[in-house]
C-alpha cells in the first residue's frame, strides 16, 4: 500500500478523536510535522506534553498556512467558526478533512468559506468512547473500524483516494457514502441509542433519593450499559441533534410507534408479540458480532 505522507499535518480540535488520528498518524509515519488549533488552552498544553503534536496554537494562520492537511476534530457546532478562523489562510492543494458524526450540516457550514483549489473531503470514523480529551486519545482507536467518506460530486479524486489510503494505514475499513446517506443511517446506529440512554439515565435521575441508590447497586442489570453512553460529551452530542435534526426526528418517530406497539403487547398480555421481536433482535447482535464490530 502507498504511505500518503503528509509533510505538515494541522488538528483543528484535538480532542479524543483529534488526538487519536494524530497518535495513530504518527505510530504509522504519515506526517512529519504534527501541529494543532484548539480553542482550549488545556488541550494545547496537553498535547504538547503528550507529544501528540509538536505545536499547539490558538493563531488560525499560523497553524494552518503550512499544512497540506487540516482535520477538524471540533464539535460539528463549531464548523463555521473553524472556517472563518482557518478558510482565509489555507493554500491550494491543502486537503480539508473532518470527523463530524453529521456530515450535510458540516458541508453546508464549511464548504463557502474554503477557498478556490482546496479539497474537502468530509470523513467520519465510526470508533470513540465516552470520554473526551487530549489525555484520552491512543493510536489503535481506529483499527479494524469503518470509516466513512462522504466526498461531494467533483471533489478532486486524488485527495479523496490519499484520505482513503490514510485510513487504511491507520488500521480502518474505508466505506464511501452519499452525506445524506450516511446522515440517516447514523440517526438510527448511533444517534437514536444516544438520546434513549440520556432519557434512561435521566429518567433514573428524576427518582427519589432511596431509588437512585438502588439504581446504582443494581445497576449491572441492564441499567449500567445505558449509563456509559449517557456519559458521552454533552457538548458533542448537543450539537449532534442540533445538527441532524430531520433524520433523528424521523427515525424518533418510528421508535416512538414501535415502543408503543409493544407497551400495548404489554398491557394485553401479547407474549407472542413479545417473543417474536425479541427473537429477531437476537439475530442482529449474532450479525454484529460475525462482523467483527461487537
Ligand atoms: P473533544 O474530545 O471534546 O475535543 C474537541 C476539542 O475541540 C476540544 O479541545 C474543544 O475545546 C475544541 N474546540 C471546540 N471548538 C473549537 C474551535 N472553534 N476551534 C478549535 N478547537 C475547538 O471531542 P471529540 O470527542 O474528539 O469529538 C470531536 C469530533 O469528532 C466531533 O465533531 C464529534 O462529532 C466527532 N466524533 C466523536 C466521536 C466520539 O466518540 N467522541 C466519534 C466519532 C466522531 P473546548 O473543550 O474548550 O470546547
Amino acid at each position: 500500500m502507498t504511505q500518503p505522507v503528509f509533510q505538515t499535518v494541522c488538528f483543528v480540535g484535538i480532542g479524543l478523536i483529534g488526538s487519536s488520528l494524530a497518535r495513530a498518524m504518527r505510530k504509522h509515519g504519515l506526517a512529519r510535522h504534527f501541529i494543532t488549533l484548539d480553542i482550549s488552552q488545556a488541550a494545547r498544553k496537553t498535547a504538547v506534553e503528550l507529544g501528540v503534536v509538536d505545536v499547539a496554537t490558538d493563531n488560525p494562520a499560523e497553524a494552518v498556512a503550512e499544512a497540506d492537511l487540516v482535520v477538524i476534530g471540533a464539535p460539528v457546532g463549531a464548523t463555521q467558526a473553524v472556517g472563518e478562523a482557518i478558510g482565509p489562510h489555507l493554500k491550494p492543494g491543502t486537503i480539508v478533512t473532518d470527523v463530524g458524526s453529521v456530515k450535510l450540516a458540516v458541508i453546508r457550514d464549511l464548504m463557502p468559506l474554503l477557498p478556490e483549489g482546496v479539497h474537502f473531503v468530509p470523513g467520519h470514523p465510526i470508533a470513540g468512547t465516552e470520554h473526551s480529551g487530549p489525555e484520552n486519545g491512543f493510536a489503535e482507536l481506529f483499527e479494524g473500524r469503518w470509516n466513512i467518506l462522504t466526498p461531494l460530486p467533483g471533489t478532486n479524486e486524488a485527495a479523496v483516494e490519499k484520505m482513503a489510503q490514510l485510513w487504511r494505514c491507520i488500521g480502518s475499513m474505508v466505506e464511501v457514502m452519499d452525506p445524506h446517506h450516511h446522515d440517516k443511517v447514523l440517526a438510527i446506529t448511533s444517534h437514536l441509542p444516544h438520546l434513549i440512554a440520556y432519557t434512561i439515565v435521566g429518567t433514573a435521575n428524576d427518582l427519589e433519593g432511596h431509588m437512585q441508590q438502588e439504581i446504582i447497586k443494581f445497576s449491572a442489570s441492564g441499567f449500567r450499559d445505558f449509563t456509559r453512553i449517557a456519559a458521552s460529551d454533552p457538548i458533542m452530542w448537543r450539537d449532534v441533534f442540533l445538527n441532524n435534526r430531520e433524520a433523528v426526528l424521523e427515525v424518533l418517530q418510528r421508535f416512538t410507534e414501535d415502543l408503543t406497539a409493544l407497551q400495548r403487547a404489554i398491557r394485553w398480555g401479547e407474549g407472542e408479540v413479545l417473543q417474536k421481536r425479541f427473537t429477531e433482535t437476537r439475530a442482529i447482535r449474532r450479525a454484529i458480532i460475525d462482523a467483527k464490530q461487537a
